[in-house]
């Protein structure tokens, strides 16, 4: 294992010493070896050196296929990517183990970049349930056996709450790596990115463009007419800018290689304030605030 910088894509230090892109693509909704394959090629020719599945997606068997069969036609080895996969809500408990493994047979990549627990809560349990929190307990012991075995080379958790967050760090042996949630201009989550910097936990994005809905935002339209980028490009940089790594997903090749285009222009601070005061809370995925 060594930390070195990914060759091609700026990265992040995790608290692991292992460095982790600060631009992935995002792979939920790519489903079929064909769909991922033309995504992944995509992906890699445009300076991905990072990807997003999850159990849950049901890509893990095809990313892996994909991967294997395409880095060498970039010059690229296993070395040269940032896996991340997550633990299925329906796994978490004691059931975590077999899951996490299962993850990894389909994968087949030797070993996960990052392995993720998916949600604080358990599938099949109410949200309110006081089983939930063994339950992570158990499902994080698992992931620290599989990390010092270097099958999962970097731990972390995904859709945590400050609450969930707080009891983790009292309880872990070892540290999460990385705290995936959502976070765009409407939903700014500064408690938890406040959280993550004291508890020196990487934040990490997910659905950036608001799952599309974002692109048309009058703010957003108006701050990329006037730096003459795209409105994908505004809200990754945003993000960026701040220091937070970002997963877009996009099926488009062409869109994938745009996407890409963030680290040549810097957005103005009276262009990252207008963006940041969009904030009001807004999610386009699942809440996980009621989870016990
Ligand atoms: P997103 O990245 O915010 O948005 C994706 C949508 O935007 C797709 O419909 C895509 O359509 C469209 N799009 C992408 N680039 C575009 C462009 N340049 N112009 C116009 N449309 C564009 O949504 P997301 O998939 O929710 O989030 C990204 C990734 O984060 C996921 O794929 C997944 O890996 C991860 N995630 C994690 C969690 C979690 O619970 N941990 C939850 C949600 C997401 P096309 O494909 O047609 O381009």
């Amino acid at each position: 294992m060594s930390p070195t910088p990914f060759s091609s894509s700026p990265s992040v230090a995790l608290n692991t010493g292992l460095q982790m892109p600060l631009l992935g693509l995002g792979t939920y909704k790519l489903c079929g070896l064909q769909d991922v394959y033309r995504a992944v090629d995509a992906a890699l020719c445009a300076g991905y050196r990072a990807f997003d599945s999850a159990a849950v997606y049901r890509n893990e068997a095809e990313l892996g296929k994909a991967l294997r069969a395409l880095l060498p036609k970039y010059g690229l080895t296993r070395e040269d990517v940032f896996i991340t996969s997550k633990l299925g809500p329906k796994d978490q408990g004691e059931k975590a183990m077999e899951g996490a493994l299962h993850s990894w047979s389909q994968l087949d990549l030797d070993y996960i970049d990052l392995y993720l627990i998916h949600w604080p809560g358990t599938q099949g349990l109410p949200v309110g349930d006081e089983r939930n929190p063994g339950n992570r307990a158990q499902s994080w012991a698992s992931l620290e056996e599989l990390h010092g075995q270097g099958k999962l080379r970097n731990i972390g958790v995904s859709n945590y709450t400050p609450a969930h967050m707080r009891a983790l760090m009292q309880s872990c042996k070892v540290p999460p790596a990385v705290l995936q949630v959502e976070f765009h201009p409407r939903l700014c989550q500064p408690e938890l990115m406040s959280l993550c910097k004291q508890y020196g936990v990487c934040f990490q994005a997910y659905s950036s463009l608001g799952k599309g809905e974002l692109l048309s935002d009058p703010v957003m339209l108006d701050v990329a007419k006037n730096c003459e980028r795209t409105p994908a490009q505004v809200l990754l940089r945003w993000a960026l800018q701040q220091g937070v790594p970002v997963l877009p997903k996009s099926s488009n090749p062409e869109r994938i290689q745009r996407n890409a285009e963030v680290f040549d222009f810097t957005l103005s601070d009276t262009d990252m304030d207008r963006l940041s005061a969009l904030d009001c809370g807004q999610r386009f995925c699942w809440d996980p605030s009621e989870v016990a």
